[in-house]
């Protein structure tokens, strides 16, 4: 029940271990899916007669356990820990991994959430940062404090600017100075990059995204690599609380049996879109990885196997004409979040990061954000179209 990578799946395809990983048929009845065990205790055979190790849900509960598995199968990680949200997720491995008076680096264009949570909750409590670019490992090096320095915290692509952070060199410039790699690969999906592949020591996900993928679920996740550090995140997992109910887990577990299929088709829909906003005359500039001008671009075809669903661009008419077409939009929904299946139109400005308005962290005020879903790409196209010329 520890949500281990199970090892028949270990060496299969991607697409096997997503559908099969962290569940065997249920011996009692052979359910094929993990039925979702909505019990909080366990019924002990005699004192400490534990069955299969479960004692109460907090602790462990089948169905997390099914998705604690497939996530580590899917990372190529040691073990998986299932969250009620990637922002839980985030607290726990930085309260496992980090003491009063340490350092960690963080991306200056971190998930607003993510530089809350640091700024806020973890800087009170004694933990220090600096934001640093994450396109530039000699930036991310000098921004190291030796000795202080406990973790390297880095997302790539970024939000919502798609900037490329190099994880191999990322993971030197970290093990070079005795800390961890932390990689929140919220964006990528697993299918698409697997930091632990390239050195990182622990990934994150807000599973709410492509993970889950249905828009209908709030979650988060860990996978690490190190047993050592397994053992402090699932202490910390259990101390804390902030689990992933089972119902939760099921439906992300459900989510990621599809991961691939649907990312496939969100990356072939991006780029329809791409091709599509490059040659509007609306638009005054598109920014996706996959596009050779993109400054990321030669590290993500290094690390990512396409280069997902997320496009920004900005309109040319500038602000205002950005937030008309948002509201235009009809295909697209106007609202915040992004990887479920249906495509979403927001102004980042307006909208996800309002709050860092006036900051460094500011986003030009002409920016449009896309999550392309996996609709009809012609339909998209049209949609996009109408909403840019009114
Ligand atoms: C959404 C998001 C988070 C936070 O996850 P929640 O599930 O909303 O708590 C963290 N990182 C990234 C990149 C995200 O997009």
């Amino acid at each position: 029940m520890t949500g281990s990578s199970s090892e028949h799946t270990e060496k299969t395809g991607f697409e096997t271990r997503a559908i099969h990983a962290g569940y065997e048929p249920d011996p009692t009845t052979g359910a094929v899916i993990p039925p979702i065990f909505a019990t909080s205790t366990y019924k002990q055979d005699g004192v400490g007669g534990l069955r299969g190790g479960y004692e109460y849900s907090r602790s462990a509960n089948p169905t997390r356990t099914a998705l604690e598995g497939n996530l580590a199968a899917l990372e190529e990680g040691e073990r998986g820990f299932a969250f009620s949200s990637g922002l839980a997720a985030e607290h726990t491995v930085i309260q496992a991994l980090c003491r009063p008076g340490d350092h960690v680096v963080i991306p200056d264009d971190a998930y607003g959430g993510t530089y809350r949570l640091f700024a806020k909750v973890e800087q009170p409590w004694g933990l220090e940062h600096t934001p640093a670019p994450v396109a530039d490992a000699d930036a991310v090096r000098a921004a190291v404090r030796p000795g202080q320095t406990r973790m390297i915290w880095v997302e790539t692509p970024t939000n919502p600017l798609l900037t490329i952070g190099d994880i191999e060199a990322l993971a030197s410039v970290a093990h070079d100075a005795g800390a961890l790699l932390v990689v929140d690969n919220t964006f990528a999906s697993p299918y698409l990059q697997q930091p632990l592949t390239l050195g990182a020591d622990v990934v994150v996900h807000s599973t709410t995204k492509y993970c889950g993928g249905h828009s209908d679920v709030v979650g988060g996740a860990l996978v690490v690599r190190d047993l050592e550090v397994a053992e402090r995140v699932a202490f910390h997992q259990n101390s804390i609380g902030a689990v992933a109910g089972p119902f939760d887990s099921w439906l992300t577990l459900r989510g990621l049996k599809t991961l691939a299929v649907r990312m496939e088709r969100h990356c072939d829909n991006a780029e329809r879109v791409v091709e599509f906003l490059g040659a509007h005359p609306a638009v005054s500039q598109v920014i996706y990885p996959g596009l050779e001008e993109h400054p990321g671009h030669a590290v993500a075809s290094r690390q990512m196997r396409r280069y997902g669903g997320i496009v920004s661009f900005r309109v040319a008419a500038g602000e205002q004409a950005a937030l008309d077409a948002c509201a235009r939009a009809r295909v697209f929904t106007l609202a915040e979040s992004l990887g479920g299946i249906e495509s979403l139109i927001e102004h980042p400005g307006r909208m996800t990061h309002a709050s860092v308005a006036g900051t460094e962290l500011e986003v030009p005020s002409d920016l449009i954000r896309l999550s392309v879903g996996i609709e009809t790409a012609d339909d998209l196209l049209a949609d996009l179209d109408r909403a840019l010329l009114g």
